[in-house]
């Protein structure tokens, strides 16, 4: 159920997300207040951010670009399945607000960072178990590097975002009244 993945109780994809648009784009801000507004949007325990572990954000963000920008199915999986051998896993049942029951994934002790990268891998992992390389991609506008993950139920999502869609479907319009006179003559 979609709803496993992107209800209330996890928005590690979006986190996801957001942190890769953070750390790897031109126009991204992976500055410590951004990272902080980043983890408190998604429903993470951002009070915890540790001014020295924001470069472990950084280059988790980094790591996880490629599954993004995938165009195998082997390719992401195979990402995905180093990344859960690489990083501290040990799942196991919480029970805190505002979520209520939900999974952990990293072992009990871990910092707020290690939470995160277990939370968006395993997130992430579940998304691609049931859509494949279908929701996720980098931007189709002409010049966005942003990636983006589509948990809705449609599910046809190109674009990181309404802007990058309008924005691109106004050029496309504009193209095509350009080109009618042409068609016409010919
Ligand atoms: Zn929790
Ligand atoms: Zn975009």
């Amino acid at each position: 159920m979609a709803t496993q993945i992107t209800g209330y109780k996890s928005k590690a994809v979006a986190a996801a997300v957001a942190l890769v648009n953070a750390v790897t784009t031109r126009e991204g801000d992976g500055g410590e207040d951004a990272l902080r507004e980043l983890l408190r949007v998604n429903e993470f325990f951002w009070e915890q951010f540790e001014p020295a572990d924001a470069e472990v954000f950084r280059e988790w963000g980094r790591t996880l670009r490629p599954f993004f920008e995938a165009t195998e199915l082997d390719e992401a999986t195979g990402l995905l399945n180093a990344l859960m051998l690489a990083i501290p896993m040990h799942p196991h049942i919480a029970n805190h607000e505002p979520h209520g029951l939900h999974m952990h994934y990293a072992p009990p002790s871990s910092r707020l960072v290690e939470r995160f990268r277990a939370a968006t891998l395993m997130k992430l992992s579940e998304l691609v178990c049931q859509y494949g390389l279908g929701r996720t991609g980098v931007c189709a506008a002409d010049g966005c590097e942003n990636v983006y993950a589509d948990t809705s139920k449609a599910g046809r999502r190109r674009f990181c975002s309404e802007t990058c869609a309008n924005r691109t479907n106004v050029a496309a319009f504009r193209a095509r009244r350009r080109t009618v006179p042409e068609q016409a003559s010919s």
